[in-house]
């Protein structure tokens, strides 16, 4: 006779398969973004800091501490996805064939703009005056945020932030590669958004099709106010309920005008260091 495996074995086997997964997408987003815009191009690419200082190495810490506690959320809210998708709670498919490709990249598509829908109205919920200091304030201790901020949440926070999964795979029947891509697209605009650094090109947020997805420096101005730039992926929200930052696309500008500037100080300095 076969012995099933205890509970707390597959329990253990899901949350450390799933922990290792978040944790290594995270390091490798942020870490990437970290060592190539903070430390080893560092002055390659200070033209393009929104923010011209750079935070202080404490807050760096702070930042790393708190996303690698939204991770064991994030990893528990796997366990549970998993453990309804082996009672057959969940709709997701593994047999790819199961739905044509043509319905797998809707799948996607729905996944980013469900998840657009939700981030941008839990996020409005948890800048209510009412419950920011208890939850949202910790993500808002960054106030010029490091890539490493992507999951800088209080716990409670970043259980909301996990809801959106099990909410998707109870509703929509999915394929663990569409949630891959969803979850790539996630962390990278996540990364991106709290770089600190502004690489999309002058004119991106009045481009007629460009306007439409937010920038880092969007996000990097909901940290240095908190009262505008809610969205996560793109300006739609924002745009259609009037909470863009007026001096939005201004700003982005200027930060753009500074790399240029920047630039042409750059290449007019040994000249000027051999006249002295
Ligand atoms: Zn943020
Ligand atoms: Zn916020």
């Amino acid at each position: 006779m076969l012995l099933e495996t205890p509970v707390w074995q597959k329990f253990l086997h899901d949350f450390l398969q799933d922990f290792t997964a978040e944790t290594t997408r995270y390091f490798l987003f942020a870490g990437i973004t970290f060592l190539a815009f903070y430390v080893l191009g560092k002055k390659i690419f200070a033209r393009f800091k929104i923010q011209q200082k750079f935070p202080a190495t404490k807050h760096i810490w702070r930042e790393l501490r708190y996303s690698l506690l939204s991770l064991v959320i994030f990893a528990l809210n796997g366990v549970f996805v998993f453990t309804c998708y082996r009672h057959g709670y969940t709709k997701l498919y593994l047999n790819i064939h199961a739905h044509s490709w043509a319905y797998f990249a809707f799948s996607v598509l729905v996944f980013i703009v469900a998840h657009d829908f939700y981030f941008y109205w839990t996020h409005r919920f948890m800048h209510w005056k009412k419950i920011y200091p208890y939850v949202h304030k910790i993500h808002h201790l960054s106030h010029d945020p490091t890539p490493w901020a992507a999951y800088a949440f209080h716990p409670f926070e970043a259980v909301i932030q996990a809801a959106i999964f099990p909410i998707m795979v109870f509703i929509l029947p999915v394929h663990p590669l569409a949630i891959l891509i969803w979850g790539l697209y996630q962390a990278g605009l996540n990364v991106m958004g709290h770089s600190g650094f502004e690489l999309f090109p002058s004119g991106f947020t009045s481009g007629t099709i460009t306007k439409w997805h937010n920038s880092s420096t969007h996000h990097n101005m909901h940290h240095k106010y908190a009262t505008s730039n809610y969205g996560l992926y793109f300006n739609f929200w924002d745009r259609i309920m009037g909470t863009n930052h007026p001096k939005y696309t201004e700003t982005f500008e200027q930060v753009k005008e500074q790399a240029k500037n920047l630039r042409k100080e750059e290449t007019t300095k040994p000249e000027r260091v051999y006249q002295a």
